[in-house]
């Protein structure tokens, strides 16, 4: 797909009216010699005043029209090329909203930044360049040059010889620089994904003390973007004024030949004064085609990363249709790798099954692939082999929506957006009532809540308080909270515990934890290790059989039982 040209189809007959006023404006500049030499030939040469004012009325009525066109062309220009931005961005940020989660982790959020404001802005400034100046530069050059032959063939031979040489040098720098631009935009995506990585991690960064070390890479990834430019932009400023020298030497040879030419007679002094003309016509144009190609070149790279966008897998999409699931969960012999990860396996051989209304605790050391049994539950990447069935149904065959609605995940970072507990809430569901939004702040011992109106500024843990208050909106038959307590007291987490065990109707509750204490009040208990499971079963038959767990318990609650 062809971003510019899908977006620029609302705006066609802005476009075509520009195009039509720069075509119209090119024609007045390109009559404009032609009268010079008139007034010359006709009138000076002659010494006639009356056709000095017939000619001399002419030329500013055309070049009043000129201008004319050119501010008509410049702001319709400037209208459709904003609005051609506005759309494209929007396009990419829907786009970017329903991007498959393979699609998201191989498209960075650095590089997604880059493309959603420096390719746009240079896709915009193509198209505002190509309504002012693409047909005005070939227009103007080849009417020139015409126009030039009429004038007087002899003379024009100055004219192709200085085309030749800069076309080629033209096509050398096109060639040369485009590859330099994309690596360009590569150290521009570098410094933004460390730019955002930073920011994500200010207070860390801080807390560490590693400012000097930060400071030191983005000084490199800076100095490399330095570079880049410097280099990408010297062939560029090279070949400017190498075009200009060889347009001025071949007016000098134009005025040079002029001259023999007029001492035989064989031309009129209006004619070669028109032909001069005429070569600062085609040097102009030809510095605007340069101009182009610059743009070209650029917009190249930035049309293909945006297309890259464009055309990367989303996740299916379907209707707003959805069916109502028993809460059962089933993972038979489920093996899975990150699409962009090591290739070893997240997950391998997992199978677990849990009933209708009840609790799985899944603990084990980090890594070993917790969180992605939540993301696999979520459908968002899928299953290398094996299946997962929730209410008896394999995911694949389940649209988006159902599965949404059967399964709510509290995910391991609480995040809330800015604005107030009120909006937060609805956000978990848009239809929740004062009452509804009471109730499970109260489950999750959001206690610290006086006003929904407040402003949702909280530490961490009021956040997950918040999230799970979030979640529990959706009254979704299966809830799975990801390390979603982590940040509470021991105290706290125990009551908004009990609370989720108290709820009616009954949700099946997936409890992702670090702490045996939680663990313990969970019907099933899984065990993972390095994306295996090692040991599945109640608090007392895992002491007894599972080395992990074991050791968990040994080192959490291990005092507290033998002390
Ligand atoms: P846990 O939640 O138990 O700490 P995870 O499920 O997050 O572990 O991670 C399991 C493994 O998968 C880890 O080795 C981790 O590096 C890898 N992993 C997690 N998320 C991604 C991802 N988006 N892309 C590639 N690898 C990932
Ligand atoms: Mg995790």
């Amino acid at each position: 797909m062809d971003p510019i040209r899908t977006h620029l189809r609302p705006y066609r007959w802005q476009f075509l009216a520009a195009v039509l006023c720069v075509a119209a404006e090119s024609v007045c500049d390109l009559l404009g010699p032609t009268l010079m030499a008139h007034i010359i030939n006709q009138g000076i040469e002659v010494g006639s005043l009356p056709e000095v004012y017939h000619w001399g009325k002419l030329m500013l009525l055309v070049v009043a029209c000129g201008a004319l066109f050119a501010i008509g062309r410049n702001s319709i220009a400037g209208i459709v090329s904003q609005g051609f931005g506005a759309d494209l961005r929007h396009t990419l940020f829907s786009k970017i909203l329903h991007l498959s989660m393979a699609s998201s982790d191989h498209l960075e959020s650095g590089s997604l930044i880059t493309r959603m404001g420096n390719d746009v802005t240079q896709l915009t400034h193509a198209v505002n360049g190509t309504m002012r100046i693409f047909i005005k530069a070939p227009v103007t050059c080849i009417g020139s040059i015409v126009l030039a032959t009429m004038l007087s063939p002899r003379l024009s031979i100055a004219i192709y010889g200085v085309l030749i040489i800069v076309f080629l040098i033209l096509f050398l720098t096109m060639k040369l620089s485009y590859p330099l631009f994309r690596t360009l935009q590569k150290a521009m995506d570098t410094l933004n994904t460390r730019i955002e990585e930073f920011l994500l991690g200010v207070s860390l960064v801080k807390a560490l003390g590693t400012e000097k070390y930060e400071e030191r890479k983005f000084a490199e990834d800076n100095d490399r973007l330095m570079k880049q430019s410097i280099r990408s932009q010297m062939l560029v400023t090279l070949a400017t004024p190498l075009i200009t020298f060889t347009v001025s030497l071949g007016t000098a040879g134009v005025l040079l030949i002029g001259n023999k030419l007029f001492t035989l007679s064989s031309i009129d002094i209006g004619n070669v004064s028109a032909f001069t003309v005429y070569m600062a016509q085609i040097l102009s144009s030809i510095l605007m085609l340069t101009n182009i190609f610059n743009i070209l070149i650029r917009t190249k790279a930035s049309k293909e990363r945006i297309s890259e966008v464009l055309e990367a897998k989303e996740e299916k999409q379907d209707g707003e249709e959805w069916q109502t699931l028993p809460g059962t969960i089933s993972f038979s012999d489920v093996t899975f790798s990150y699409p962009e990860g090591s290739g070893v396996p997240a997950l391998s051989h997992v199978s677990f099954s849990l009933e209708e209304g009840g609790s799985l605790a899944i603990i084990g050391p980090t890594g070993s692939g917790k969180s992605t049994i939540a993301w696999l539950l979520l459908h968002l990447y899928p299953v290398d082999s094996g299946e997962i069935t929730i209410g008896g149904e394999s995911l694949e065959s389940l649209s988006n929506d159902t599965l949404r609605h059967a399964v709510t995940l509290v995910p391991q970072q609480a995040s809330l957006f800015s604005g107030t507990i009120r909006e937060n809430l609805l956000w978990g569901n848009r239809d929740a009532s004062e009452e509804e939004m009471k109730e499970a702040l109260r489950v999750a011992s959001a206690d610290f809540v006086t006003d929904l109106d407040e402003p949702a500024t909280l530490s961490g843990g009021q956040k997950q308080r918040i999230a799970i208050a979030r979640a529990l909106l959706r009254k979704a038959p299966i809830l799975v909270l990801d390390d979603a307590t982590s940040a509470l007291d021991a105290v706290t987490e125990a009551k908004v515990r009990k609370a989720l065990f108290l709820l009616n109707p009954k949700p099946t509750l997936v409890m992702i934890t670090q702490r045996c204490s939680t663990a313990m009040s969970a019907d099933h208990i899984m065990v993972l290790e390095n994306g295996k499971v090692e040991g599945i079963g109640s608090n007392k038959e895992l002491l007894e059989k599972s080395e992990v767990y074991h050791a968990i318990f040994e080192s959490q609650l291990g005092g507290i039982i033998h002390g």
